[in-house]
């Protein structure tokens, strides 16, 4: 095994932890620039989507990225982001097929 020693500067006050690979969920956070508006609004409040500025969690003190969510407390719908726009609907093509026996 070799041992390759990496210096990193790091601003006073930032934490850094290094995880030796044990779990692996862990993934290294990597900053996004704050999401566009993606319109509409929450289907059970019916009120607008609010941004969520980046941050880091008080609960686990994670970092996170800003992001889009209900207004409302204790709500998790989201908008539906980061998909593409032309997906393919697969449903309409497992319908009954044409030549029924009856
Ligand atoms: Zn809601």
């Amino acid at each position: 095994m070799k041992t390759i020693i990496i210096s990193i500067q790091v601003p006073d006050g930032v934490n850094v932890q290094v995880s030796q690979g044990n779990g692996g969920t862990d993934r290294p956070f990597v900053s996004r620039p704050d999401p566009p508006d993606p319109g509409g609004y929450c289907p059970i409040h019916e009120v607008g989507w609010n941004l969520i500025p980046a941050g880091v969690s008080r609960k686990t003190n994670k970092p996170y990225n800003a992001f889009w969510t209900c207004p409302e407390m204790g709500c998790d719908q989201k908008p539906q982001m980061g998909r593409p726009s032309n997906v393919i609907d697969m449903t309409s093509h497992a319908g009954p097929p044409d030549d029924l026996p009856f």
